[in-house]
């Protein structure tokens, strides 16, 4: 059996998965990652033990554990070395401390991205390719990259950060320390940002009232206003969509993927977004890689994290030097 666990800044979800990846039990918990790595970690291993306990399955039945992490981190090490959204939370030693609680159950973590990733190419819409992106847009913009059945990482882990790619040369600041990237703008963060600066400089229409009446400015509230024909929603869906085409023709001109799976909370907006980005890649990436790729949702939602750490710690487990799909 496997662990799968996603570690995310707001809620802690970990599955239980038999050798076949069925799932067999599941369990959510908030992180409070306002509190520190120690309450954190202590929520990860209490959970576990009691997701253990509820499925009476010992941990010795276990053949490894998977964990997906945001930010910075030594793979190989299994520390998560900077994240974000985590207080107090630096170097923090995971894979050794939930193996020590699990009595030496081998454990590996990843970027949570990466797993996500591992999810939709073995479980989802990526299955039985070779050459695939992942796009999640939710709060930010993450990605990851197959080539030729092979993830990218890079001499440092962090290939195909496509949400860095720079679209403007002055553009709005970046948390990396550069200015104008991707991911300031097609995300979550960067729509309501975007619709701001719209709704500054556009006469009054539906938005403006429902904001004034108190609704809270989301992707989901323009989503809401762009059905209904609002100017500022449809301008907004507009000019990120088309943002988002011209990124994503780099990416497919950069690496001829079959397949563009397109994740994340504000993927919910559908062709609401990726419709201008279709129009933009057909007038703007090369022809023959265009031809060969197609642009898709995800399929797993929340649960990709959770079956994509397992699957990639029982690879890694394997020894599988390059995760070359079979
Ligand atoms: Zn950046």
């Amino acid at each position: 059996m496997y662990l799968g666990i996603d570690l995310g800044g707001t809620r802690i979800k970990i599955s239980l998965f038999a050798a076949d990846f069925t799932q067999v039990a599941m369990l959510t918990t908030p992180t409070e990652s306002e509190k520190g790595s120690q309450r954190v970690m202590g929520n990860l291993i209490g959970s576990i033990q009691q997701l253990l306990s509820q499925a009476q399955v010992d941990a010795e039945d276990l053949a490894a554990a998977g964990v997906g992490v945001p930010g910075l981190m030594d793979i190989e090490r299994g520390i998560s070395l900077f994240s974000p959204n985590f207080a107090q939370w630096q170097d923090v030693p995971i894979a050794r401390l939930i193996a020590d609680a699990l009595g030496g159950v081998p454990v590996f973590i990843d970027n949570d991205v990466r797993v996500n990733l591992f999810g939709e190419w073995y479980f989802g819409a990526g299955r039985q390719l070779k050459d695939l992106v992942l796009l999640t847009i939710g709060t930010g913009l993450g990605a990851g990259v197959v080539m030729e059945g092979r993830v990218l990482y890079g001499a440092t882990g962090s290939a195909g950060e496509i949400g860095h790619l720079n679209m403007y040369r002055r553009g709005r600041p970046c948390a990396c320390g550069s200015s104008g990237c991707l991911g300031r703008y097609v995300s979550g963060r960067g729509l309501i940002v975007t619709a701001r600066e719209k709704i500054a400089v556009t006469a009054p229409g539906l938005l403006q009232e429902w904001l004034a009446q108190g609704k809270e400015l989301t992707p989901a509230l323009l989503s809401e206003a762009y059905d209904k024909g609002d100017r500022v929603a449809r301008e907004t869906f507009e000019e990120t969509g088309e943002l988002l085409g011209y990124g994503l023709s780099s990416v497919i001109n950069l690496y001829n993927p079959q397949r563009i799976i397109v994740g994340g909370g504000v993927a919910a907006a559908g062709e609401r977004l990726l419709g201008p980005a279709r129009r933009i890649i057909s007038q703007h990436s090369l022809e023959i890689s265009r031809r060969a790729c197609d642009l898709v949702t995800a399929q797993l939602g929340s649960e990709a994290g959770m079956i994509g750490a397992a699957y990639y710690a029982s690879q890694k487990l394997a020894g599988t030097p390059d995760y070359r799909q079979s």
